[in-house]
């Protein structure tokens, strides 16, 4: 895959103070990267810079391997990149009117303008709303209308600044699932920032951590999740194992799903295909001794201990059963096991416990 948006020794300063400080950042042609951190972590400003609308103090954005400064013609390059705010920023006019609004200023016929929004707003499922008022539309609503403004242009480059923030949670998940697929199908190259680990891992090939102005680590949901490099970056991404997996059979409410040449069973109902993301919560990893295991549990792994974190009352264990696994026990039952790092036990879940993230 190809470089499509990349920074170097990029420093971002603010009456002199440092805000921003990132030597290195690539995202390939059609990945989504998610850079994820608290507030005040600089993910904004970081945005900002990428999406050319703020120059840093230090350093350089490169479009395709060029340096931004060397390319001639700025126009053409902002034409390709759209970006969508928190907050959705509309005209007082109809849906049909806001959407087409950037083709009009582009003066793209009006047989084209016509094709081009219907398909958008067929897309996003808010065709039924054309003429209707952007003053009338629910939050989820409007923001879907955003989003269309933004994609009707056929950018190649979309950023995101935490766009699902104010959507409940049933919304917030229609519509990543719905842009998700239009991202795809676009081959889209997507920078979305966001404090929420649901909507990164919904949405993100690669996962940054940011805090501080600075990006922590890098890497694909799984290892940043499972393998946290920092215990800043562990305790922000928090307490669950992410797993790629791929479905080998779907039958009544219970699939069995193969990662990292394992078998994992997980209740669903619905009936998902390929390749899928998946959440287990420290919380429901059970441990047990591994002579004596007695359990109804159907998720059931020789595992060794590869490392123990204290967080007062409970440890965080890490486990590998072939796969990462992570455990929360309380220090009771840890020292009842005598769970020490190198030791093998018996790790098991529920298959209840397993969710479908994507
Ligand atoms: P995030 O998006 O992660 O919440 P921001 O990029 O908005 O973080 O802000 C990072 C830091 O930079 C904050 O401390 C903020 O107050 C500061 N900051 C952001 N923009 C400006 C500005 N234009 N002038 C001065 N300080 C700023």
């Amino acid at each position: 895959m190809d470089s499509h948006l990349a920074v170097k020794n990029l420093i971002q300063k603010y009456n002199e103070k440092e805000i921003l400080n990132v030597s290195d950042l690539e995202v390939k042609k059609g990945e989504t990267l998610v850079i994820l951190g608290p507030n005040g972590a600089g993910k904004s400003t970081f945005l900002r810079i990428l999406s050319l609308l703020e120059k840093p103090t230090h350093g350089e954005v490169f479009l395709s391997g060029k340096p931004i400064s060397s390319l001639s013609d700025k126009l053409s390059v902002r034409r390709k990149m759209v970006m969508v705010f928190q907050e959705p920023l509309l005209f007082n006019t109809t849906v049909f009117k806001n959407v087409s609004f950037g083709l009009k200023v582009r003066h793209y016929n009006k047989a084209i303008v016509k094709a081009r929004v219907e398909n958008i707003l067929n897309k996003l499922e808010i065709a039924h709303l054309a003429g209707t008022s952007a003053s009338k539309l629910s939050g989820g609503e409007a923001q879907r209308v955003s989003l269309a403004r933004a994609l009707v242009l056929e950018p190649e480059l979309l950023f995101l600044d935490e766009p699902f923030a104010f959507l409940d949670i049933p919304t917030k998940e229609a519509l990543m699932e719905d842009l998700t697929k239009i991202i795809k199908e676009r081959k889209l190259t997507v920078i979305c920032v966001t404090h929420s680990r649901d909507e990164a891992l919904a949405m993100a090939d690669k996962i940054a951590i940011m805090d501080g102005g600075k990006i922590l680590q890098i890497g694909s949901p799984e290892e940043v999740f499972n393998f946290p490099v920092s215990e800043s970056v562990a305790n922000f991404v928090g307490m669950e194992t992410i797993l790629e997996g791929e479905i080998v059979e779907v039958q009544n409410g219970l699939l069995k799903i193969k990662t990292h040449g394992q078998e994992i069973e997980v209740a669903n109902d619905s009936k998902p295909e390929g390749k899928v993301l998946l959440g287990i919560r420290g919380e429901n990893v059970v441990l047990a001794s591994f002579n004596k295991v007695a359990t109804s549990a159907r998720n059931k792994y020789k595992a060794t201990i590869v490392e123990i974190i204290s967080l007062g009352s409970t440890l965080k264990i890490y486990l590998d059963c072939g796969f990462p696994l992570i455990s929360l026990v309380t220090k009771r039952s840890a020292e009842e096991l005598e769970l020490e790092v190198g030791k093998t036990i018996v790790a098991n879940f529920k298959a209840t416990a397993v969710h479908v993230i994507r």
